[in-house]
This record gives structure tokens, sequence and C-alpha cells, in this order.
């Protein structure tokens, strides 16, 4: 029998009901002789409502005491759960990132996983009990309570089943897999029996956020099974797999849609055309720990340039300010943002070997009219910044033109 762990998302654990339903899940599998290690999110809704008080409070709330805050939604369905199992016969325990020894770095809010022991898990699994996790937490060397970015409970699950050498981690979600898109914008959407760890790493990072994009690198550096499956519905799910187990021949030039309204666009106009200028307005930005995702100059008049660069929103404000008190050392005319824009990516490693995906990207988006305000491309992925009242449209045109659509809809749908 196999050792699994099993995460459950916020959807899936968002009132008793549904953690009772978990727990059914759950027992089934352990009364086939699965040893399960369990990790939950808190209830949906739960952190955005947590965050909310804090802002009520400090507009920037402290980072430290934010993660003590916040860590409370998966204490709560941990123990839940764990009350459900027992109510079903099933020895359980639960326990909290720190308790179990999630160690990460002290970067409070974003902190990285660093270690895990894994000694009081397997003496529970020896005793044949469901050891129950809270995720998206940890602790720090001193002590202190972490928090791994949203959606870090996909991580804390990678992370566990990397450290105890499951046999598979199962993420269990309000979807029944990796859609070719976000199927909640687009009905027609696939879902895919398995995707390479690139693209999935990809589609994670360009926005899609079926997976925590560290969970995805993890995985893919442990090289823990993962699958993505429905937590409602009984079926397959989709694999995430290593490159060479796809056969090339049968992968398409695009394997997926990706899309992003968290970015925003900020315009440094008239800055002097002579070396040594981006690097005096990106120092700044990144002095100021803000990340930045595209960059694009333009040629204008007079040996100046306008450079153009995306952030996430919520740094927008910030990246103004920094540059404006810049302005004059750097010798730039004017500061412009907009914060109207989305970013669509197209993903697949068949694009490594083919040509004209780029054409056929700008002939779609032409053919509706949609302007292309910045492109950005790597190996395996094209990204265009474009009007974000256009998403949509660019996102349902892209999976026609691309050939993802599903073949025939069922009757039931
Ligand atoms: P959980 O609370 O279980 O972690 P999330 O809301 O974080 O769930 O992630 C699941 C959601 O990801 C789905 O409801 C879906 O809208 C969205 N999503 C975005 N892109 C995709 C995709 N390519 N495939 C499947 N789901 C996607
Ligand atoms: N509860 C956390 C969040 O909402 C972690 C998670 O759900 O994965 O971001
Ligand atoms: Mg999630």
């Amino acid at each position: 029998m196999s050792l699994l762990v099993q995460k459950y998302g916020g959807t899936s654990v968002g009132s008793v009901e549904r953690i009772e339903a978990v727990a059914d899940r759950v027992s089934r599998f352990h009364g086939e002789g699965h040893d399960l290690v369990v990790v939950v999110s808190a209830m949906s809704g739960e952190t955005n409502r947590l965050i909310a008080l804090a802002k009520d409070i400090q507009d920037q709330p402290d980072p430290r005491e934010l993660d003590v805050l916040v860590s409370t939604g998966e204490q709560v369905t941990i123990a839940l759960l764990s009350m459900a199992l027992k109510k079903r016969g099933i020895d359980a325990r639960s326990y909290t990132g720190g308790q179990v020894r999630v160690l990460t770095d002290s970067a409070f809010n974003k902190a990285r996983i660093q270690h895990i022991d894994v000694d009081r898990m397997q003496a529970d699994l020896q005793a044949r009990r469901v050891v129950v996790v809270a995720g998206f937490q940890g602790m720090d060397g001193q002590g202190n309570i972490t928090t791994l970015g949203r959606g870090g409970s996909d991580t804390t699950g990678v992370a566990l089943a990397a450290a105890l050498k499951a046999d598979e981690c199962q993420i269990y979600t309000d979807v029944d897999g990796v859609y070719t898109t976000d199927p909640r914008m687009v009905p027609k959407a696939t879902r895919l029996e398995k995707i390479t760890f690139e693209e999935m790493l990809e589609m994670a990072s360009q926005g899609s956020k079926v997976l925590q994009i560290r969970s995805v690198e993890f995985a893919g550096k442990y090289k823990v099974p993962l699958r993505v499956l429905s937590s409602f519905d009984e079926g397959p799910g989709t694999l995430i797999t290593l490159d060479e187990e796809i056969n090339s021949m049968e992968q398409p030039l695009v394997s997926g849609i990706a899309y992003n309204r968290d970015e925003a666009k900020i315009t440094l106009v008239g800055v002097p055309d002579m070396p040594g200028v981006a690097s005096k307005v990106l120092g700044p930005i990144g002095a100021a720990n803000i990340e930045v995702d595209v960059i694009v100059q333009n040629v204008a008049a007079n040996n100046t340039n306008d450079l153009t660069f995306t952030v996430h929103r919520n740094d927008l404000a910030r990246a103004k300010a920094v540059l404006e008190a810049n302005l004059d050392s750097i010798g730039a005319k004017q500061v412009l943002t907009a914060d109207n824009i989305a970013k669509v990516s197209l993903v697949g490693v068949g694009m490594r070997s083919h040509a004209g995906v780029a054409a056929t990207m700008f002939e779609t988006l032409a053919k509706d009219n949609i302007n292309i305000q910045m492109i950005t491309t790597s190996e395996i992925k094209i990204s265009v910044i474009i009007d974000e009242r256009y998403l949509e449209l660019a996102v349902r045109g892209l999976h026609t033109a691309f050939g993802l659509d599903k073949k025939s809809t069922s009757v039931a749908e």
C-alpha cells in the first residue's frame, strides 16, 4: 500500500458539510490500506477576511503579526477535519506547521521552506494514524510563525510529500484537473491528462493559480509525482510529469493559456539615450524590493527613449513614488502609470521546435482588433500585455485559434 499526501484547498473545506465529505474520502483511502498525510487550507474566504481585518488597523500590516493572524485559518480546518475523522473511527492527529517542524526562513508572508522533520509524522503513520497538517504555515529558526505566500498550502503538500518520500502528492481542488486555460473563463477549455513540470511552472508563473508556483518548483526539484484532482468528483485528474514521459509526436504547439490581471504598467517618458540609464531606473526599483516583469524600450525623438515596464498592481504606487523621487537623477521627463492592463501567455514545449506561434497569436489578436502593448518571450512561452477590457476576448480567441477547444460539448453541461 502507498503513502499519499493529499492536500485539500479552501473550497474543498469551505463548510462543515464539505469537511465531512473530505473525511469520507480520506477514510475510504485509509480503509484501502494507504498511509495518509492530509494538508488543508483555511475555509474559502477566510484568509481574505483575516487580511482585511489587519488592513482595518494598519494599511501595511506588520508582516510578523500578519502571519500570526492569517495562519489561524488553517488551524481551524485541521481540528475540524481531525474531529470528523475521529467520528468515523479513524485515529487522526492535527498539527500546525510549527508542530511538525516545517522550518522556514524568516521572510514573513513569503517564507521559504528550508527543512522538515519527519520523525513525528512517521511515528504516527507507523501507528496507522492519519496525520492532518495545516498548510501555508511554518516556523522560523527563532520559533516565529511564518506563512508561505498566497496559495502556499500546495507547497506544504508537495514539500511534505518530498520529505516523506510519498508515492504521490494529490492536490484536491474545485476543478477536476489542470485545463488548457482557466475553465471558469473559457467553458470550452479541456482537461489535460498530463502536463510537463516545465509547462506547469510556466503556467503557474504566468498567473494560472491552480497550483502555487513554488509547489511546482519543489515537485520538479524533488521529483514528487504530483496530481491535481477534484474533491467533488471521481476521476484521474491531471498528472504533472517529467518531460521525457510525454511523446513529443503528440505534443501540441500550445499546451495551455495563462492570464494575469495583477500587473500594472509604468512608463518613464523622455529617458536620455545613453549607457547606464536602464540601471538607474531599475536599480532603485529593485532596491525597494519591487519585482519587474515585462520591460520594453521605445526609441523616441531627440536622443531620448520611453522605458515601459510592468510590476505587481500592489506595488504600483510605491514604484511610482520611487521613480518620481529619482526623476532628476535619471534625467527623465515624466512617469505615467496604468493599471487597466492584463497579460496573456501561451505556454507549450512544442514551441521549441515550431516556428510561427507568435505570428498566429498576433494575427488572432489583430482580427479581434486587440492592440498589443508589450511582448515578451521565452523558449516555451509568449506573453503579451493588452488592455484588460479585451482579456476574455483574447483568451477565447487564442484558445480556438490554437485548436484547444473541447471537441464536443456533452449534453449534461
Ligand atoms: P484551492 O482553494 O483548492 O487551492 P484555487 O482557487 O487556488 O483552489 O485554484 C483552483 C482554481 O484555479 C480553479 O477554480 C480555476 O478557476 C483556477 N484555474 C486557473 N487556471 C486554471 C487551469 N489552467 N486549470 C484549472 N484551473 C485553473
Ligand atoms: N489559505 C491560504 C490562502 O488563501 C493558503 C492556501 O489556501 O493555499 O492563500
Ligand atoms: Mg490554491
